[in-house]
């Protein structure tokens, strides 16, 4: 999320811990199907005297050093959208880093140029290939998200995958070769038809499903006529602030956009 860095500093430190001294402490285990499991005090990690072999460090939580394990199987633990839910920043920082350390383990078993199977590099986030010597890192995958405004009207837009009656804001990938700010206007013409003009950017979040970086703007409509894809969006709308519909979650920069751009709009 855009604000509140410095909580992130105190409670999750990226510094990873020196494999050699530091070979136990807090550990996050997360199932295949990205569940996690609960630990002591309802925690979404337990404390362990020596993590297993395929434990990846991921830095110190409350000076604590903490890892991440990757079971193979389903295990039917609360889903890490659960545990996000009513979440503070520093702990969802926690959580994303580990949900996206372990996408990278699970999908980069092979190295992605020769296939041979490439060995862990301690101290940072790499898998280094001693047959061809190539290194890989964990995915980020750079999206925009936008709000698009109309005076005091919100563009907002529901996909099929959303629970039933929810609208959001607008997102989608950056291509190669492509700035931000032209991926908001691409995404937002593609998606619902609408022009916009000016931009103005919110901030970013690193969201992990499964490993997007999110880049929030404002996006002021220049028309408003909506023409809906019909594939990424199955419905888009205007809507005043009086009439909202059901929103995205508290922890994501969607809410925060919305709740922004509300919060300004409000006489005071
Ligand atoms: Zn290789």
């Amino acid at each position: 999320m855009p604000l509140g860095r410095h909580a992130i500093l105190m409670t999750f430190r990226r510094e990873l811990p020196d494999a050699e001294t530091c070979t136990g402490g807090l550990l996050i285990r997360v199932d295949s199907a990205n569940g996690i499991a609960a630990g002591q005090d309802d925690q979404p990690f337990t404390k362990v005297a020596t993590w297993p072999a395929a434990a990846q460090p991921l830095g110190f939580w409350e000076e604590q050093a903490i890892a991440v394990l990757a079971e193979p199987e389903p295990r039917d633990w609360p889903s890490a959208r659960q545990w996000l839910n009513g979440w503070d920043e520093s702990r969802f920082a926690l959580l994303s880093t580990a949900l996206q350390v372990v996408a990278w383990q699970r999908n980069h078993r092979f190295c992605g140029r020769c296939g041979h199977s490439p060995r862990r590099i301690s101290g940072e986030f790499a898998m280094h290939c001693d047959h061809c010597g190539h290194r890989n890192y964990p995915r980020i995958s750079p999206c925009i998200i936008t709000l698009v405004t109309h005076g005091d009207d919100l563009l907002l837009a529901r996909s099929p995958r959303f629970p039933p009656g929810r609208y959001s804001t607008l997102a989608g990938f950056i291509e190669p070769g492509e700035a931000a700010e032209e991926a908001v206007h691409r995404e937002v013409f593609e998606e619902v038809g609408v022009t916009i003009g000016r931009l103005r950017y919110f901030g970013s979040q690193s969201w992990p499903f499964p490993h997007s970086l999110m880049l929030g703007f404002f996006a002021e409509a220049t028309s408003r006529r909506i023409r809906i894809d019909g594939v990424e969006i199955a419905d888009a709308a205007w809507f005043t602030p009086r009439r909202l519909p059901p929103l995205p979650p508290s922890y994501s920069i969607s809410r925060a956009l919305i709740d922004r751009f509300l919060a300004d709009r409000r006489p005071r």
